[in-house]
C-alpha cells in the first residue's frame, strides 16, 4: 500500500497529518499524505463505522473512472444515508483542511473521481430515493445515487421518460455534475437543458437550492442561473444531493432506421441535410466503418462494414412515416445503401444497445488495452472537413481507433487504444488527441461536447474561453471554495 497507507492501518494517531496547502491552496498535484485517526473516527460518528472505509482495495477501487487516467486513490471513502450527512461531512473535511471528493458511479471519462491529492472520496449512491413525481408539471427529483436506467424503470408506466441517455447507466446527479448527454441530445437537449433545480452541499457545509427549495418551473428571469453554474461544474464547486429534472412525455411511436454509405463525408453531409431539411429525427449516430465491424462482432450484428447512420424517430404513425420517408430521400441522395427500418421495440432495442455497447466492442479489438475518448464538438455545417480530416489523421498516426458521434449535435468521439505500458504509444496519442482538440477549436468548436474537462483538458479549456474567462471561472470557484478542497487539480 505505500506511502497510501491511512494512518488506521498503519497505527499512527496524530490528529491530522496533511500537508499545509503552499500559495494559491492545494493546487498542485502532490504525495498523498494519512488522515489521522481522530479523523476518521469523526468520519465514522457522522455516518456510522460501516459507512466509513479506508481499506486499500475500496480506495483503489474509488481512485479511477472508466477513462486511462491512472488511479489516484482517496484516503478514506464514506457512503453518506442522507443530505445531512453529506453537510456534516463537508463541513468536518473543509474545516480541517482535507480534500473532498464527490463519486457518482465512476462512469466518467475524464479522470474526474481521481484524488489526486488525497482527501476523503463521498460515494452518494446509499442516497437513491426518487423523491418526488410530478407528472402534471414534467418534473421529478432524484437523489444522487439514481441512474438513468432506474429512473426511467420507475417512469415505466407514468407515459414520462427521462431522455438524457450516456452510454452508461450513470448516476443522475453525476450527468449534472458532467454537463452529460447522449443519443438522444439532438431532439431533447442535454443536462443543461433538462436540469430545473439542483440541492448542493456547498464545500463549507451550507445547503444550496440553486433555483429556491422546491421549485420546479419551466422558466424563469430571476437572478443569476445558479443551476447553470453547477451543471457540468464536474465536483468542483459543491456535492449535488438532489436534482430537479424535467420529464418528456414518452413518445406515441418510435421507429430506428440504419443506412450505409460508400464514405464518411456522404454520411456527415447527410445528417447535416437531414437537419437542414428539419426533419425532427430523435437521433442521429454516425459510426464509421472500424465500429461497425467491432459491432457485429461484439453484439453479433450483420450490418455492412461501412460508414453508417443510426436514426431514430418519434412521434404519432403518420408523421413518423413521412420523417421516414424524407430520410431515406436524402440518405439515397448522398449514395446510401442498404437503408433499413426495426420497428419492433425488440429490434430497437437491439439495435441501441449495440450503439451503446460501442465502447466495449471497440475495446475488444485490441483486448489489454485501455481506451481514451476524445469528445471534440464543432458547428454542425464544419463537422463533414473535421470527420474526414480525423479519420485521415487517425490512419496515419499508427493508432487503434475507431470514430462515433452524437454528429446531430456536431459532437464525435474518437477511440483510441493504448498500451499504458508503452510510453512512445501513449505520447503518439496524446499528441493526436491534442491536435484534434485544437482542430475543433480553430473552427469555432470546443474541446469536450459531454464529458467534461477533468484532468487532462485544462490547458484546452484555456485555449478554448480565454483568460478573461479563465479569470471569472477562478473568481467564481475562490467565492465558493476558497481553501481549493472541492475535487482539487480538475478544471482549472
Ligand atoms: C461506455 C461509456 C459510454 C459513455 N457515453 C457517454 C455519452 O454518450 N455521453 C456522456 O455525456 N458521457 C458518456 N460517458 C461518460 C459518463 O457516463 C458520464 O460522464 C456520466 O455523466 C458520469 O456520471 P457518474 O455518475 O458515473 O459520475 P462519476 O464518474 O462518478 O463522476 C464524474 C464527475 O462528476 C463528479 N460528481 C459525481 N457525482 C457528483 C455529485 N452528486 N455531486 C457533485 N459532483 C459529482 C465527480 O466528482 C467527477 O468529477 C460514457 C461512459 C462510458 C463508460
Amino acid at each position: 500500500m505505500g506511502k497510501n497507507k491511512s494512518v488506521e492501518e498503519s497505527g499512527k494517531s496524530s490528529r491530522l497529518e496533511r500537508k499545509k496547502p503552499g500559495v494559491g491552496g492545494w493546487g498542485g498535484v502532490k504525495e498523498q499524505d494519512k488522515l489521522s485517526v481522530g479523523f476518521v473516527e469523526a468520519l465514522k460518528v457522522i455516518v456510522g463505522s460501516p459507512h466509513v472505509s479506508t481499506a486499500a482495495a475500496v480506495r483503489e477501487q474509488h481512485g479511477h473512472d472508466e477513462s486511462m487516467h491512472r488511479c489516484r486513490p482517496p484516503d478514506a471513502v464514506v457512503w453518506p444515508q442522507n443530505v445531512e450527512q453529506v453537510s456534516r461531512l463537508a463541513a468536518l473535511c473543509y474545516g480541517q483542511g482535507v480534500p473532498i471528493i464527490p463519486f457518482g458511479t465512476g462512469t466518467g471519462l475524464e479522470g474526474g473521481v481521481c484524488a489526486v491529492q488525497g482527501g476523503v472520496c463521498i460515494n452518494l449512491t446509499h442516497m437513491d430515493r426518487i423523491l418526488e413525481l410530478n407528472p402534471e408539471d414534467f418534473s421529478v427529483v432524484v437523489e444522487p445515487g439514481v441512474t438513468r436506467k432506474a429512473l426511467n424503470r420507475h417512469l415505466r408506466d407514468s407515459g414520462l421518460w427521462f431522455p438524457v441517455d450516456p452510454g452508461a447507466d450513470a448516476s443522475l446527479c453525476g450527468m449534472a455534475a458532467t454537463g452529460a448527454s447522449g443519443t438522444n441530445a439532438v431532439r431533447y437537449g442535454t443536462m443543461r437543458d433538462n436540469v430545473l433545480n439542483l440541492e448542493v452541499v456547498l464545500p463549507d457545509g451550507r445547503l444550496l437550492h440553486t433555483a429556491g427549495c422546491g421549485r420546479h418551473f419551466r422558466k424563469s428571469a430571476a437572478g443569476y442561473n445558479l443551476t447553470g453554474l453547477f451543471v457540468g461544474s464536474e465536483g468542483t464547486l459543491g456535492l449535488i444531493t438532489s436534482a430537479t429534472l424535467r420529464l418528456h412525455p414518452a413518445p406515441e411511436a418510435t421507429v430506428a432506421a440504419t443506412c450505409a454509405f460508400p464514405t464518411i463525408q456522404a454520411a456527415v453531409d447527410s445528417t447535416v441535410h437531414i437537419l437542414q431539411a428539419a426533419v425532427p429525427v430523435a437521433r442521429i449516430e454516425f459510426l464509421d466503418d472500424v465500429v461497425m465491424d467491432a459491432c457485429n462482432r461484439h453484439s453479433k450484428m450483420d450490418c455492412p462494414v461501412a460508414p453508417s447512420l443510426f436514426l431514430e424517430f418519434h412521434g404519432s404513425a403518420q408523421a413518423l412515416a413521412e420523417q421516414l420517408q424524407r430520410a431515406e430521400e436524402i440518405a439515397q441522395y448522398h449514395g446510401a445503401s442498404h437503408f433499413s427500418w426495426a420497428k419492433e421495440a425488440e429490434e430497437r432495442s437491439r439495435l441501441w444497445a449495440a450503439r451503446h455497447n460501442a465502447w466495449y466492442a471497440i475495446m475488444a479489438l485490441r483486448p489489454g488495452c485501455k481506451g481514451y475518448s476524445t469528445d471534440v464538438c464543432v458547428p454542425i455545417s464544419r463537422l463533414p472537413e473535421i470527420l474526414v480530416q480525423t479519420k485521415e489523421d487517425l490512419q496515419a498516426s499508427g493508432l487503434t481507433g475507431a470514430i462515433l458521434g452524437h454528429v446531430g449535435d456536431g459532437n464525435f468521439h474518437c477511440i483510441l487504444l493504448v498500451d499504458p505500458e508503452d510510453a512512445e504509444e501513449v505520447g503518439r496519442l496524446e499528441a493526436f488527441a491534442e491536435q484534434l482538440g485544437r482542430r475543433a477549436l480553430a473552427l469555432h468548436g470546443t474541446c469536450t461536447g459531454e464529458h467534461g474537462i477533468g484532468l487532462g483538458k485544462r490547458q484546452l479549456l484555456q485555449e478554448e474561453v480565454g483568460a478573461v474567462a479563465m479569470e471569472i471561472m477562478r473568481q467564481l470557484k475562490a467565492g465558493l471554495d476558497p481553501r481549493g478542497l472541492m475535487n482539487p487539480g480538475k478544471v482549472l
